[in-house]
C-alpha cells in the first residue's frame, strides 16, 4: 500500500498552546494529537425572539466530534466536548433561553407575561461563550423556566429535563439526575397521551414511548416499564414508518429488561 502524503504543521490554538496536526492531501484530518478548541467551537448569530437582541452563541461542531458511547436513554458521549452543554441559546440582554429548534410564535401577551415574571428579576449574565458545567446546568434551568412560562410544548419541556439528567449522570449527581428523570417522564407521558406527536421535527413517537419504558425502568417504576415497552413492542413492531434498527434497539432493550427482572 502508497504511505499517504503528508502534510504536517504546527497551528496556534485559540487557548495558546500547539498542537500538531496530520493531514492527508484531500485537507482530511486522520491523526490528530488532541482537538484545538476553534476546531469544534464556532459563534453562531442568534436573534432573541423577545427582545430581538442579536447576539453570538457558541457552537460545537458535532462533525468533529469522536463518539464514544450511547447509554440505553440514548444520552450520547463525546471524547472531545459535550454538545449537551451548547443546546440553549441565552439572550444576555432579557434572558429568554431557547433552543436551536425554538419556533413557536410568540404573542405581545406571552411576552409581556416573561418580561414581568422572568426578565423582572434576572441577573444579567452572559453565557453566550464556552460554559462550565454549572453554566451549562444553569442555561438549561433557565430554559426549563422560559418554556413553562411561555407555554412550550411538553415534548420540547420533557428533552429538556432528559439533558440536565444527562449532564447531572456525567458528574455522578445521581439524586439530581433523578429528578430530573421523573420530570422528563412526567412530560413525556403528557406528551404522548395529551397531545399526540405529528411533528416531523418532534421525536418519533415509538422513541417517546421507548424513553418512558427506559426512564420507568432507571427509576425502579418496573410496572411502568413492562407496560410502555409492551406499548412500543405492540403497537409499532408492524409499522412500515418506524426503523427497523429502531425497532431492533427497542426490541433488544426489552430482553435485557425482562432479564434484569427475573
Ligand atoms: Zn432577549
Amino acid at each position: 500500500m502508497q504511505p499517504l502524503k503528508r502534510e504536517q504543521y504546527v497551528q496556534k490554538s485559540a487557548l495558546s498552546f500547539d498542537r500538531v496536526y496530520i493531514k492527508d492531501m484531500g485537507g482530511h484530518v486522520f491523526s490528530i494529537r488532541g482537538i484545538e478548541m476553534n476546531e469544534i467551537y464556532y459563534n453562531k448569530k442568534i436573534t432573541c425572539p423577545v427582545c430581538s437582541t442579536h447576539f453570538k452563541g457558541t457552537k460545537i461542531k458535532k462533525s468533529m466530534l469522536h463518539h464514544i458511547k450511547t447509554d440505553t436513554d440514548l444520552c450520547r458521549y463525546f471524547k472531545d466536548a459535550n454538545p449537551y452543554y451548547y443546546d440553549i441559546n441565552v439572550c444576555p440582554e432579557c434572558g429568554f433561553s431557547f433552543s436551536d429548534s425554538f419556533e413557536k410564535k410568540l404573542s405581545t401577551a406571552e411576552i409581556d407575561k416573561f418580561l414581568k415574571s422572568i426578565t423582572a428579576h434576572w441577573k444579567k449574565q452572559d453565557l453566550c461563550g464556552e460554559r462550565s458545567f454549572e453554566q451549562a446546568v444553569d442555561s438549561l434551568k433557565m430554559a426549563l423556566l422560559c418554556g413553562q412560562v411561555i407555554g412550550l410544548k411538553e415534548i420540547n419541556l420533557a428533552g429538556i429535563c432528559l439533558r440536565l439528567c444527562w449532564l447531572y449522570r456525567e458528574k455522578s449527581m445521581t439524586e439530581e439526575e433523578k429528578r430530573f428523570m421523573k420530570a422528563a417522564v412526567g412530560f413525556y407521558e403528557k406528551a404522548y397521551e395529551m397531545q399526540g406527536l405529528n411533528d416531523e421535527k418532534e421525536m418519533r413517537p415509538e422513541l417517546v414511548v421507548y424513553l418512558i419504558g427506559e426512564l420507568n425502568f432507571r427509576l425502579g417504576n418496573f410496572k411502568d416499564s413492562v407496560k410502555w415497552f409492551n406499548l412500543a413492542i405492540s403497537r409499532y413492531s408492524r409499522d412500515p414508518a418506524v426503523k427497523k434498527q429502531t425497532m431492533n434497539m427497542i426490541k433488544d432493550r426489552w430482553m435485557e429488561i425482562k432479564d434484569a427482572m427475573k
